[in-house]
């Protein structure tokens, strides 16, 4: 099966040509563009009162821990 490339998307903090999308910090250049991105997160709606439940939604690995703790009272 071959698969023509398309072109990568720029890295949206530089502009950059991006990694591609094996890469862990897909759709950024570097990791350090992708710490930029986070930090904007972080710093904009993210920091609204009430977004923080769901930044702190439980994964998957809370959920499994929560399913593991005794469901009865004693
Ligand atoms: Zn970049």
């Amino acid at each position: 099966m071959s698969t023509p490339a398309k072109p990568m998307p720029p890295c949206p903090v530089c502009k950059k040509t991006a990694m591609t999308r094996e890469s862990a910090v897909f759709p950024f250049c570097s990791k350090r563009c992708a710490m930029v991105d986070l930090s904007h997160w972080l710093d904009g709606s993210y920091r609204v009162p009430g977004l923080s439940d769901m930044f702190h939604s439980p994964t998957q690995e809370t959920s499994d821990f929560a399913a593991k703790l005794p469901g009865e009272e004693v």
